[in-house]
């Protein structure tokens, strides 16, 4: 019954602690066994804290023990992306500029799981400041894909995906901005959502793209997404951006009926660059929901092409700006110099890896006098356009089913030299950000290389809980989910 690497799902973790059958120390310190059996290999965390996490177990099971158990992730062990602030643990976005920087305040999204009961193992690798696709640009050393060592583990929540895989944590929050949950999901073989923006709180989510981020789970099922997200979503008033209004819940919908939902196929996915066996993955998808009581459609989405040069013109400009406050005075690093600019030189160039100070320079170029109009605002526009496209397609469906990404895991270095094709392996995921409507990705087959393959399901905007269900169903007639990475 246990999925990969001999770890229980969230459910199954959940539902042992209800009976008595286990208590949150063990469990706890079995995920730690594991950590300390193939961490050297995978390098998912940047940090680890072991002995706050048994201190939150002992506290669980005391908890239950007195009868008054918080609810299913109370004593249930996660991990947290490190671009989410914990207090008092070091926060560092995989960026020396951030090293040693611990935040005074959490995330809303960790004092939620934190109220939830969850277990705090660990902070998680990453591409520097969430910029990559491939966790490479982590200024702390690659993490590796534990179904190939030798591969990615996606990016840029590589180190979440990578623990969850490798059973070194039940679950995991990451953070999408433009596929960065779905991506890594799609490589290691689990199910993760980039919910709709506005329905969980950025508060104390560093900054990359603040138009585009969002945080969400990162689980082996559906079910386990649902658990997650419906911890950590809802109104939040320390983040302007959350909407305050009712949606479905993502646990009470998961088993709800799925005859006559309509499920729309666009050609343009389909196109030259898509590897014939994640095509063949995708498709096979279908006869699973069809049996279910689904129809499909075929819709257009002409615009698809703009997604990605429209990202690379809105991320790189917000980020830019965002990214100007590590200036050496406030925190983080600070390499001193003769007078205030060159101390703020130094830091900056000390501080930022190559793909962020990329990123920095388009994003500065683009917003800049003269060229804002030309790039910036006609990105702002066709991002208009692209959101209508899908709302035009959604109109006449319940979700869209796409591929997540067009290749397996490709291997470490592949692409790390050529921004353009690491750009690529997003094609499928950011344009999902731009028209902020939820996306979900879950396992659907495995490549003859014995990599996983992931599908993604694409809905209109507050029905997460509508792709959680189609999921939930879908992994029930199938065990592509349950299927264990080696990890060798
Ligand atoms: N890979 C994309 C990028 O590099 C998306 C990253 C993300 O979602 N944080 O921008």
């Amino acid at each position: 019954m246990t999925p990969a690497a001999g770890a229980p799902t969230i459910r199954e973790a959940a539902d042992a602690l209800a009976a008595g059958a286990t208590t949150s120390v063990a469990l706890t310190g079995r995920v730690f066994d594991r950590i300390a059996a193939v961490e050297s290999r995978v390098n998912a965390y940047l940090t680890l804290t072991q002995d706050a996490a048994l201190a939150q177990a002992a506290a669980a099971d005391a908890r239950r023990a007195a009868g008054t158990s918080l609810g299913p992730l109370d004593g249930v062990p996660l991990a947290l992306k490190d671009n989410l602030c914990t207090r008092g643990v070091a926060t560092t976005c995989a960026s020396r500029m951030l090293e040693g920087f611990v935040p005074p305040y959490s995330a809303t999204v960790v004092e939620r799981l934190a109220a939830a009961g969850a277990v705090f193992t660990g902070k998680t690798n990453l591409d520097e400041f969430a910029m990559g696709s491939s966790t490479e640009n982590s200024a702390f050393g690659p993490t590796r894909n534990p179904w190939d060592l030798s591969r990615v583990p996606g990016g840029s929540s590589g180190g979440s995906a990578a623990a969850v895989a490798a059973g070194e944590a039940l679950g995991a929050l990451g953070s999408d901005t433009g596929g960065s949950i779905r991506q890594p999901a799609a490589l290691c073989g689990l199910t993760g959502l980039k919910p709709t923006y506005g329905r969980v709180s950025r508060y104390g989510l560093v900054a990359f793209a603040s138009s585009l981020d969002q945080v969400g789970p990162l689980a082996r099922t559906a079910e386990d997404a649902a658990l997650l997200l419906e911890a950590i979503e809802g109104y939040d008033s320390r983040d302007s951006t959350s909407v305050r209004r009712d949606w479905e819940k993502p646990l009470a919908a998961l088993t709800g009926d799925l005859k006559g939902k309509v499920i729309g196929v666009a050609e343009e996915w389909y196109g030259p660059g898509l590897d014939p066996e994640v095509r063949r993955a995708v498709e096979s998808v279908r006869p699973v929901l069809e049996k279910l009581g689904c129809t499909f459609r075929t819709v257009r989405l002409p615009l698809q092409d703009y997604g990605l040069p429209v990202y690379y013109l809105i991320a790189p400009a917000e980020a830019s700006s965002n990214l100007a406050r590590y200036d050496g005075v406030k925190y983080g690093r600070r390499v001193e110099g003769a007078h205030l600019i060159e101390m703020m030189k130094k830091t900056r160039s000390a501080g930022f890896g190559p793909e962020v100070k990329r990123r920095i320079i388009l994003g500065t170029y683009v917003l800049s006098a003269g060229y804002y109009d030309a790039y910036y605002l006609k990105a702002l526009k066709a991002r208009t356009r692209l959101r209508q496209d899908f709302e035009a397609a959604l109109s006449a469906c319940d979700a869209l089913l796409s591929p997540a990404t067009p290749t397996p895991a490709f291997r470490i270095g592949e692409k790390a030299d050529d921004p353009l094709q690491m750009y690529l392996s997003d094609i499928y995921t950011v344009s999902i950000n731009l028209a902020g409507i939820p996306a979900l990705v879950f396992p659907c087959g495995m490549s003859g290389g014995g990599l996983p393959i992931g599908a993604q399901l694409i809905g209109r905007a507050w029905e997460d809980a509508a792709l959680l269900r189609l999921a939930h169903r879908y992994q029930a007639e199938t065990d592509w989910h349950r299927k264990a990475a080696p990890c060798a």
